[in-house]
């Protein structure tokens, strides 16, 4: 999948859209796997439109993210911004502080491997990633 081939102007076939408490805008959640007694693990598909983010946040139990298209970022609190690219794999430790999202020219595409989920939940959301801090990579 290229970039071109992420619509924009409607939900992915069976996503929501995210929800708008937690996001800066417009992005969509395909759940992949729901929650489970066999792994325990919750894995869904996100799909932000070029500028969409997610505000701050900590995973109990930490989160994988893989990236299937496009291009984004990824902040941990107190670093840089991290470009992402298609391929790329991002490994968050339990309760690290940080926020993921599309490029400001792109739409972004990743997975989202959250590890049990039954053990402390999947996301504690915190504050939104203002305007400064979104355009600080450039
Ligand atoms: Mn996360």
């Amino acid at each position: 999948m290229n970039q071109t081939d992420i619509k924009l102007t409607e939900a992915p076939e069976g996503a929501a859209q995210a929800p708008v408490d937690y996001f800066t805008g417009v992005a969509w959640i395909k759940t992949l796997v729901p929650p489970n007694d066999q792994t325990d693990c919750v894995v869904s598909d996100v799909t932000f439109q070029p500028g969409a983010r997610n505000s701050w946040h900590t995973h109990p139990n930490g989160q994988i993210l893989v990236v299937t298209a496009g291009t984004g970022y990824y902040q941990e609190q107190g670093k840089a911004i991290q470009l992402l690219r298609v391929g790329d794999a991002v490994n968050i430790a339990p309760d690290v502080v940080h926020w993921h999202g599309a490029a400001a020219d792109s739409p972004f595409v990743h997975i989202a491997i959250n590890p049990n989920e039954s053990k402390g939940g999947a996301v504690v959301w915190l504050q939104p990633v203002t305007d400064e801090e979104y355009y600080a990579y450039r």
